[in-house]
């Protein structure tokens, strides 16, 4: 498979942060903050939609673990976690990764959307997920 992330954990090539059987960290190429890191399921799944439940829950306690040493080891006030997932969403490259970026009151950076989408919906969207989940099964 030709997939940017699944070279780098096969050929071992990335600054690695963490490197587990299910999820792994590793710095950027070009990190927005000092410390900015991707923590990437270590199987190729290619969004959040099609990563099966359990490894989602790896990768996201892989990012919580990351997000605590930002705080003690870097002194980051604060993080952002990003992920992009399926067309539309501008997601770079096709295997799930969340972006950890370390926070501090004096960074003068924003990672926060400053423009509203145009996109409409007809009826209440809200009701309308809210609905949907109500009929999904349970996990
Ligand atoms: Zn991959």
């Amino acid at each position: 498979m030709d997939c940017t992330f699944c070279h780098l954990i096969r050929d071992d090539d990335a600054r690695w942060v963490a490197r587990g059987p299910v999820a792994s960290a590793f710095a950027p190429l070009n990190p927005l903050a000092p410390g900015h890191t991707l923590v990437v399921p270590t199987a190729h799944w290619a969004d959040i939609f099609d990563i099966p439940p359990e490894d989602l829950a790896h990768t996201m306690a892989l990012v919580q673990q990351v997000a605590a040493m930002m705080r003690t080891a870097l002194q980051a006030g604060g993080v952002n976690v990003l992920n992009a997932s399926g067309p539309g969403s501008e997601q770079s490259v096709p295997h799930l990764h969340f972006h950890v970026i370390p926070r501090w009151a004096d960074d003068a950076f924003s990672t926060w959307p400053t423009q509203r989408s145009r996109h409409q919906i007809a009826d209440d969207p809200v009701a309308r997920l809210a609905d949907a989940l109500a009929a999904a099964p349970t996990r």
